[in-house]
Order: structure tokens, then sequence, then C-alpha cells
């Protein structure tokens, strides 16, 4: 039995009062934001297809975590088979520490380890873990050509049929990771110590909390700072009310769903090139509100239909009102000028404008969406996470896309409400 894994590493690397607290009260974790979840689905479509990129392979994944021992014991025979060229998801142990390899490829009488990102760049953590990978390796004795990380290459373009040895990128970590062996056994040994006492070790929040990544026990840590986020926001109002110019203009709110595919879905496309798959409009008329919704989640290619659509449903306001965490106006004049020059100049991201007046609440300082700044100006009311609508968006279930219409539309009564709140 193991323990340590390459996540568990890597958040005793971030904080070893982090580690101790999953590994002896995992109960006190903060629940996994939409946010998260919508990464970790990114992280698996990728990697299937990094997968097809070494086709044949065998699959290692164990079905549960009882299977960890078999499936160490079959990667090692695996290793000394001829006839088994590429394994995916290769379980090792080593020094109580069990890792799983994305893959692994044979090289000659050697074996090239390969670690798979989603990302177009590398961070320090990626080496990390590839440090990680390769210490675990060597010490199962399997001989290592090279360890590499295998990436999104930003300036692949697509053109007919998805060619992954363009969409693919791979940096060699060997080096790195060789110079990094003494660090991983000694923090390894540190980390086993430490998961052992009987009390937490006294570490106070900091920096670590939030990098590299949000820590998953904030809530547990910080429950005893003075509670900033009980506070009221503050606004500078000048800049506020210059920004927001005639507030008697005829408005729509807009609520835009973008999507990023990391993997390019149409020709011409690059990765994470960003494209409309569905609005929703609100306006009221004076006695109700009026919504106009439209979405491509069936069909994709007609995402561009968005353009034409929103051109005309917003022809007859002088204001619309959006939350986008881009240059809206930006967006919208990459994908075609001439459709959408009618419609930038009169589109208002009221997150900039909120952004540009100072607007300042412990909630949005590491997040300024519209679920934090709406609830740090109503505490009393809550908004659910964009990113459940980027979930559903993507399901594979017909009754959870469908979700996202209402979800849109309640967003955009949220942004009225805020809206209104500031420009009365
Ligand atoms: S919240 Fe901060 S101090 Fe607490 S476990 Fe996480 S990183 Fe460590």
């Amino acid at each position: 039995m193991h323990i340590l894994s390459k996540s568990t590493y890597i958040k005793g690397e971030q904080c070893v009062k982090a580690l101790y607290l999953f590994k002896n009260r995992p109960f006190l974790r903060d629940k996994l934001s939409m946010e998260q979840r919508a990464k970790f689905k990114r992280g698996t479509d990728v990697g299937i297809l990094a997968q097809q990129y070494f086709p044949e392979g065998i699959n290692m994944t164990p079905s549960s975590p009882s299977q960890f021992g078999k499936k160490v014991a079959e990667t090692m025979q695996n290793l000394s088979n001829p006839d088994i060229n590429v394994m995916y998801e290769a379980v090792f142990q080593y020094d109580d520490t069990l890792i799983m390899l994305d893959i692994i490829v044979r090289d000659g009488d050697k074996w090239r380890a390969i670690e798979v990102k989603s990302s177009l760049s590398l961070s320090p953590t990626y080496y990390k873990d590839a440090a990680l990978q390769y210490y675990v390796l060597k010490g199962c004795n399997v001989p290592i050509s090279d360890i590499q990380l295998m990436y999104i290459n930003a300036d692949y373009v697509k053109n007919g049929e998805l060619d992954l040895s363009q969409l693919f990128v791979f940096q060699s970590v060997k080096d790195y990771a060789e110079q990094y062996q003494e660090v991983i056994s000694n923090n390894i040994a540190n980390f086993k110590d430490i998961i052992k006492q009987p009390h937490s070790p006294k570490i106070p929040i900091g920096n670590q909390c939030d990098a590299p990544y949000r820590c998953e026990f904030h809530g547990h840590c910080w429950k005893d700072v003075p509670n900033e986020a009980d506070k009221l926001y503050s606004i500078d109002y000048k800049p506020l009310y210059e920004l927001l110019g005639d507030r008697n203009k005829t408005t729509a709110f807009l609520n835009l769903l973008f999507y990023r595919p990391a993997v390019p879905l149409f020709d011409g496309d690059k990765p994470y090139s960003e494209f409309i798959i569905a609005f929703s409009i609100l306006s009221n008329n004076g006695s109700f509100d009026k919504i106009y919704n439209w979405s491509c989640l069936d069909d994709m290619s007609r995402w561009k239909e968005s353009l034409s659509l929103l051109s005309e449903q917003l022809a007859g306001f002088e204001r619309v009102i959006c939350f986008a965490p881009q240059n809206i106006t930006a967006s919208l004049q990459k994908y075609d000028l001439m459709e959408s020059k009618d419609l930038n100049y009169k589109i208002l991201n009221f997150r900039e404008v909120l952004q540009q007046s100072d607007f300042h609440h412990e909630k949005v300082k590491y997040d300024f969406s519209l679920k934090n700044v709406f609830e740090s100006v109503f505490p009393n009311k809550t908004l659910f996470e964009h990113s459940r609508i980027i979930l559903n968006a993507m399901s594979e279930n017909v009754i959870e896309r469908n979700l996202i219409t209402n979800d849109l539309e309640q967003e955009n009564r949220a942004l009225r409400e805020l809206y209104s709140h500031f420009a009365h």
C-alpha cells in the first residue's frame, strides 16, 4: 500500500499542513468548485488524444484503488514483454509513492516516459511532477531513455483532419529531473514523517494558500481570520458614473457563453480558439420581460449564426450590458468585423466598469466573477458558479445541456439587478 501519490506529493510541496489534513482529516476539504471540475474534464479529453498519438497501447488504469497493487505488478511484467510497446496510465510504486504515468513507449532497449498536459505552455509545477515520476521510475529500475512533457502547440492551425503530430509538442525534462532527485528523496522522507504525527503541523496561512493552486483547506484554515467577507464592498462612484454615461438609454442584458476547446474543432482555428455557443438576451418593454435565447450545442458548426442573430436582436437597443472576463468587443471584432461592428460600440462590459471604478470586496480578490460581485453587493443572495453552465454545455446528456438556457437567463437577471443597483 502506498503512502504518497503524485497529487499528494504536489500538495506537500505547496504546504505540508495541506498534505497532513488531506491524509488525516479529508472531511475538512472545501467542496470542489465547478471551475476545478471543468479543468479536470479538459485535461481528460486531451489525454485521450495524446494516447491516439501512440496507438495500440495497453490501458493500465485500475478499476478501483484496491487494484493498485495488482496493476503495479502487471506494469512491471509488461515492461519485459516484447509484444508490448506502449502503456497508458502504467502504475509504478517506489519509496511508498505511487504514480500513474500518462504514456510510456518502448524506445529501443529503454522506455520513453511521457506526461501529458492540456496547456499551451509549461509551468514549474509540471517540471516538478515529471521529476517525481522520474524518481519513481528510476527507483523501480525502469531503463528510461527520456522523460518528456507533451503539451499543446499554440501555433497549430487545424486544416482538415486533426494532425496529432502538429497538435502536440514535446519537451524533454530529463536533465531537470536528474538534478531534482535528491530534493525529492528528502521531501518524501519529510512528508511521510509529517503524515504520521498526531497533530497537524503549525503552518500559518499565507501566500501558499493560493499558489500554485487554491488550497482545498482554505475554508478550514481561514475560518478564524476576521471575516472580511462580511464587510461591505467599496467603489469609487465618480469613474463609475462617468463610465456608465447616460443611464436612460434603452438597455438589454446579454449573457454570452463562449467555448475555448483545447483541441480546435474547425478549419482555420488554433487550440483554445474562442467562439460563441449560446447566448441569452434580457430586456424589458416597460411592463414585462422579454427573453431571447439561442444555442448551437447540438451542432457547433452553426456558431457563426450567433453574430447575425445578435446584431438583429440587439438592433433596437442603445446599450447592451454584459459581464465577461474577456474584452468582449475585441472578441466580437475577432470573429467578423463586418457583422459585429454595429454591435461593438454599444456593448458595455460591466465587469470592466466595476474594476475601473475600484470595486473592492474580499470575495472578489481572487476571482472577479459575476457570482462573487453579486454576492458581495447582495450578501443575502446567492448565485451559482458560471462553470456550472460550461460543464452542462459540454455534457453528453441532452437534459443537462438544456439546463443552460435557464442558467443563462438567471445570470442575466442577476446582472440586471447588479446594474440597476449602481445605475439607479
Ligand atoms: S489553507 Fe493554507 S495553511 Fe491551510 S493547509 Fe492550505 S495552504 Fe496550508
